[in-house]
């Protein structure tokens, strides 16, 4: 099976390099060509150069808007894809906007798979992500399901095409908050007088202890890391995403709300790149209630 990685990021880099250590035959592209000289012969001018044999194409990319641009726009791939061939969204993308794309791609008899990932980098580079998987095309699964496999050790099948997105965008949205509301609390207790590693063991032992404050404060913030290579302004992107799930819905979600404001605030202040982590950072500037 040919298959056209596009986006060679944080994510998209180990991701790729994995599949290509298990053996499959890639053909990569990203807009940053310093990456080029690391894939060699794999890399493609284009993603369209990327897709032109490709029975799967794989998107790893910031955003829908991107993913859309790279497949429907101006010399996009979907122009130069072969018969048969299925197209697979791994990035965290906006559900409605997977549905209609979705759309788009059928009519062009194009089947579309979204299967976003949680793990980070770490596992990325693995194949141990768990994959979230939208889309009720079977055969298009099915041909999809070894490279699918080979990314992931939990493949979660979530519903139509759009689920998958969704349930990523809710999931880093309650990600997104409980980190925020153990970075206040650690911060709390630091200026009561408690040691932060001490409080961390209590939260860790207690009811207040969550896969973020397990993982995330002992491994980047405690330890001043703040390196998990998952951007700031990526997972403001996502509380956004999972926030606009409830266009039409009338929804009232006051922490989700907050949580994006939050989020979106960090972002300014701390910049783009800031890697996520560095919120506990943004808290502890505006403690004083500035
Ligand atoms: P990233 O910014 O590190 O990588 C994105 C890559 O896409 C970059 O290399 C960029 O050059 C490339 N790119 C942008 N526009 C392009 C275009 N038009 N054509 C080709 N390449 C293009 O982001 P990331 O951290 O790898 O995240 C990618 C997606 O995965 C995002 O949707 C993110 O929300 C999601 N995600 C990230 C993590 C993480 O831990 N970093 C975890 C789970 C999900």
């Amino acid at each position: 099976m040919n298959i056209a990685f596009i986006g060679l990021g944080a994510m998209g880099r180990p991701m790729a390099e994995w599949l290509m250590s298990e053996g499959f035959l890639l053909k990569v592209s990203d807009t940053n060509t310093a990456l080029a000289p690391i894939f060699g012969e794999a890399w493609a001018a284009s993603p369209a150069e990327a897709a032109q044999d490709a029975d799967l194409v794989i998107t790893m990319l910031p955003n829908g808007k991107v993913v859309r641009d790279v497949l429907v726009g101006s010399g996009g791939v979907v122009d130069v894809l072969k018969a048969g061939a299925i197209v697979v969204d791994t990035s965290s993308s906006e559900a409605v906007g997977t549905t209609e794309l979705g759309a788009e791609l059928a009519a062009r008899h194009i089947p579309f798979i979204d299967a976003p990932v949680s793990g980070g980098v770490v596992l990325a580079g693995q194949g141990k992500l768990a994959l979230m998987v939208g889309g009720t095309d079977e055969d298009a699964f099915e041909k999809a399901r070894p490279v699918l496999e080979a990314l992931s050790s939990r493949l979660l099948r979530v519903g139509t095409l759009g689920t998958g997105h969704a349930a990523k965008a809710i999931n880093n949205a309650i990600a997104a908050c409980i980190f925020a509301v153990t970075s206040e609390g650690l911060h709390l207790g630091t200026k009561f007088g408690l040691d932060a590693a001490t409080l961390l063991e209590v939260i860790n032992s207690s009811t207040g202890r969550s896969g973020v404050s397990e993982g995330l404060f002992p491994g980047q913030v405690l330890s001043e890391k703040y390196a998990l290579g998952f951007a700031l302004s990526l997972m403001a992107k996502d509380v956004s995403l999972a926030e606009s799930l409830r266009d039409g819905l009338s929804l009232n979600l006051p922490l989700i709300e907050k949580t994006h404001a939050q989020y979106q605030d960090a972002t300014t202040s701390l910049g783009a790149s800031a890697d996520f982590t560095e919120y506990h950072k943004f808290v502890g500037k505006h403690l004083g209630g500035e």
